[in-house]
């Protein structure tokens, strides 16, 4: 029979992060920081604070509210992450790291400061921050042959990846040929990722009706037809308030804008030797130049 091992936190052997002598002084003597001083008292980025000596995550950032009362303030702690102790005052309740027993703080209740009336007073000394890892999002947009687009959106900073690709149709893995044809109702669009951190989808969408003929109607250029249309296909409604609002303040500047706003539908990517077009072939796009009209 295969022997069993029931490992639990707290009882096996951890290798701990090296403590500085303050922070020894509040984890293992149980000290407290002075407040209004912490690292983390007015950090309001998203992310996870960990044990500074075990890693072991304790608290979510969405449960880290201002308290005023001078060190970082928590009404939840992670499940089963931290542990109540009476405080050697004989008053309190001490709180402390359930992996590797660190002091952390003290915990409150019934104080009024949130829905769950828990106050968690932490020492920044006794906590890591580790931000949240950013998702990057996506933008689809359609203005003429997708070579065009996709050059231009890949020259912006902040853009991660840019895939050239058919939306708006009514089959499914439609074909360049289809598309070409008009049978299949699809655009040519693209697909835009992007970092959210350094640029914004307004800055995007700026880009996008000056990268192409907005008043052309189904059409760029030379390129006649439906899947050459200009279309702006959301992915949810700030981007659709964005789009709304930028046709609104072009036609305002006297710009009769065809551009139709649609919800983003299945991005079909196009065939390979679409991609990347011009980067690969050493050429500039034909159809497209900007033009500044904000
Ligand atoms: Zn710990």
């Amino acid at each position: 029979m295969a022997a069993l091992w029931i490992i639990r936190p707290g009882r096996i052997s951890m290798v701990y992060n090296k403590l500085t002598p303050q922070q020894e002084h509040v984890i293992v003597d149980k000290g407290t920081e002075s407040p209004f001083t912490g690292e983390y008292l007015n950090n309001k980025q998203e992310g996870t604070y960990v044990c500074k000596r075990c890693g072991a995550g304790l608290y979510k950032s969405s449960d880290k509210f201002d308290s005023h009362c001078g060190w970082p303030s928590f009404d939840d702690e992670i499940a089963g992450m931290v542990k109540r102790i009476p405080d050697a005052d004989g008053t309190r309740t001490e709180i402390v790291c359930a992996a590797c027993d660190a002091h952390l703080g003290h915990v409150f209740i019934g104080e009024g400061f949130t829905k769950k009336n828990v106050r968690h007073c932490v020492n920044s000394v006794s906590l890591s921050f580790i931000p949240a890892v950013k998702q990057n999002k996506k933008a689809y947009f359609a203005g003429g042959c997708f070579w065009g687009v996709e050059y231009w959106f890949e020259k912006a900073d902040g853009v991660t990846a840019v895939s050239s690709g058919y939306m708006g149709g009514h089959v499914s893995r439609p074909t360049y040929q289809q598309v070409c044809d008009g049978t299949s109702g699809h655009a040519e669009a693209v697909e835009v990722q992007y970092d959210p951190e350094k640029i914004s989808y307004e800055e995007l969408a700026k880009l996008f009706f000056e990268i192409h003929d907005p008043t052309q109607q189904d059409g760029q250029g030379p390129d006649i037809g439906q899947q050459y249309r200009s279309a702006i296909f959301y992915a949810d409604g700030e981007q659709k308030e964005t789009a709304d609002r930028l046709i609104k303040q072009l036609g305002k500047n006297g710009l009769h804008i065809t551009t139709s706003v649609e919800p983003a539908a299945d991005f079909w990517p196009a065939e390979e030797y679409h991609q990347n077009y011009y980067a690969k072939n050493g050429r500039q796009p034909y159809c497209h130049v900007r033009t500044k009209r904000f």
